[in-house]
This record gives C-alpha cells, sequence and structure tokens, in this order.
C-alpha cells in the first residue's frame, strides 16, 4: 500500500493494512505504531479496536481504504492521533477533541484527584462551589463533576470555540445542568459581588514561551499556544492565578494547580510572596515529578 498512490484493488483486508501501516509508522518514528495503526484503523471504518481482531479477513472497500489512508498521512505529518479521530479518554470518560483545545494528559489525572479527595462525596444541603479556569475540553470540571454531582460547578475559558467545546463534552456526558461555562479570560468576567468559591481548581499554559518549539512535534505544531504558552518564565498564568484567588475564594478554601515538574519551588516563593496562603503543598504524579499545587486559603 502506498499512502502517496489512489489503489485499485480491494485485496487489502484489515490483517494486512494493519501489518502494512504498523511498519510504516515504525519506519517513520511513529510511536506505539501497531496501537495507532488499530485506533485510526477502527476510526476509519467505525468499528471498535476489538472488532478489527474479529473481522481480520474482512476487505476494505476503496473508500474505506482511502479515507485510512489520509489518517496516515497526517499521522506522519505528526498531528495527534487525537485530533485525527477527535475524541480522547480521560478519566475513563471519552472527550471530543479538536485542535482549539489542548489534548487531556494523564497527568492531569492527578489534579483531578487532588481535587477530589477535599470535595465530600454528600453535600449535607451545602454544595461546594468549584470554579475551573481555562476549562479547554472541559475534561477537569466534567470528570470532576461526574464523580461528585451534587456541587456547584464552574468553568471559565478565554476561547469562544474552546469554550463551546467544553460545553459539548458537558452534554455529552449529562452535567450541562451542573456545570456552567462561561467566556472570560481567567477571572476577569467574574463580578465583584459574586458568591465566593470553596475550591480554584485550573491547568493553566506553564511551558516556558522560548521552550515551545523544542516540545515534540505533536504539541509544538498542532495544540494551542494559547494552553501552554507561559510566557518568558513559564510562570505568568500561574503566577496571575495565585495573585488574583484570594480575592475568588472562601476563607479556608483551596487553589489547585497544574505545573510543570520543575516549578515547585518558584510557586512556593510565589505563594509565599503573596501572603494570603496559610499551607502550601506539592504533589507528585505517578510518573514521580512534582505535577500539582494545592494552596489553602487563610
Ligand atoms: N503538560 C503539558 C505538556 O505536555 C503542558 C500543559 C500546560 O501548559 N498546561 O506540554
Amino acid at each position: 500500500m502506498n499512502v502517496q498512490a489512489t489503489p485499485q484493488t480491494t485485496e487489502w483486508n484489515i490483517q494486512r493494512v494493519l501489518e502494512w501501516t504498523t511498519t510504516y509508522f515504525t519506519t517513520h518514528r511513529i510511536d506505539s505504531p501497531r496501537t495507532t495503526a488499530e485506533v485510526l484503523l477502527a476510526h476509519a471504518l467505525h468499528l471498535e479496536r476489538i472488532d478489527l481482531y474479529l473481522r481480520y479477513d474482512q476487505p476494505l472497500s476503496s473508500a474505506e481504504l482511502s479515507i485510512f489512508k489520509e489518517f496516515v498521512r497526517r499521522r506522519i505529518l505528526h498531528e495527534p492521533v487525537a485530533y485525527i479521530t477527535g475524541q480522547k479518554e480521560f478519566w475513563s470518560l471519552n472527550f471530543m477533541v479538536s485542535p482549539s483545545v489542548l489534548i487531556p494528559r494523564p497527568d492531569t489525572e492527578c489534579l483531578v484527584e487532588a481535587a477530589l479527595e477535599l470535595l465530600p462525596p454528600e453535600t449535607a444541603g451545602k454544595p461546594k462551589r468549584v470554579l475551573e479556569l481555562g476549562t479547554g475540553s472541559g475534561a477537569i470540571i466534567v470528570a470532576m463533576a461526574s464523580e461528585r454531582k451534587g456541587h456547584c460547578y464552574f468553568a471559565s475559558e478565554k476561547s469562544v470555540a474552546a469554550a463551546a467545546q467544553a460545553r459539548e463534552n458537558a452534554d455529552i456526558h449529562g452535567l450541562t445542568e451542573n456545570i456552567s461555562f462561561f467566556c472570560s479570560d481567567w477571572f476577569q468576567a467574574l463580578r465583584g459581588d459574586i458568591q465566593p468559591f470553596d475550591m480554584i481548581v485550573s491547568n493553566p499554559p506553564y511551558v516556558v514561551a522560548g521552550e515551545i518549539d523544542a516540545l515534540a512535534p505533536e504539541i509544538a505544531g498542532f495544540e494551542p499556544r494559547m494552553a501552554l504558552d507561559g510566557d518568558v518564565d513559564g510562570l505568568a498564568a500561574l503566577r496571575h492565578i495565585v495573585q488574583e484567588a484570594p480575592h475568588w475564594l472562601q476563607s479556608g478554601g483551596y487553589l489547585i494547580l497544574e505545573i510543570g515538574s520543575d516549578q515547585r519551588t518558584s510557586m512556593e516563593a510565589i505563594a509565599l510572596d503573596c501572603g494570603a496562603y496559610q499551607g502550601v503543598e506539592c504533589i507528585r504524579d505517578y510518573g514521580g515529578r512534582d505535577r500539582v499545587m494545592r494552596l489553602l486559603l487563610r
């Protein structure tokens, strides 16, 4: 199979296509070549991955083959699988993703865990008010709301396209009523007389601007800069949120932030400088890297 040419034959069955593509991806140094081939072929054929194995001998029509070849061509150009298939699993839930949102990362489940630990499963008639800043695909707030239904969730997003994506994801998971989405540059759209929040969570952009181009081409070439770019020192958004959050948090409330694995010391200094927090704690991800800061307001 030549991805450049249009084959005139239907001799390609699922097994042969998978074998050919696995070799092709290996040659082009694409990660997890076999899995990637399976995910893309299943998507092209509107099947589950497991179905491929049950239909190994099934031939592909030339229409199916050309759809699949286009997916392979995009992947070779380093487009992330999640943008090709339009979906990504996070917290065992399926999320729709497009290039207007950052693809949810497994590391970010650590942020969700750190937040859920502090949210009681029962509201006891007193639901907590939880705000996410820069929700993107909505993965974090949707995961939280799916686990602790009774609380009141709010999520801000600067990009109109991303906010629409987040709303769609909440809708898919039946949580439209539980989460209020609004367009805002961090706290900007909040009214001064709003009732304070019990918890604010965020995975803001925290990559040093000058280091973005050195990231994997899947990230640097395809994911929204706005969701990655933490300005000259990587800390601009984190610093802004740490300094602003005390105006919107209840006394004794928590600010929970995802950070880069080398940002712990800087974050501790920023929190201390701010003077509004009584406790600062850092939590590691499953790879043992510093990943989440939990700040307790005085
Ligand atoms: N963890 C992301 C990465 O892989 C960065 C996400 C962010 O800046 N919030 O680059």
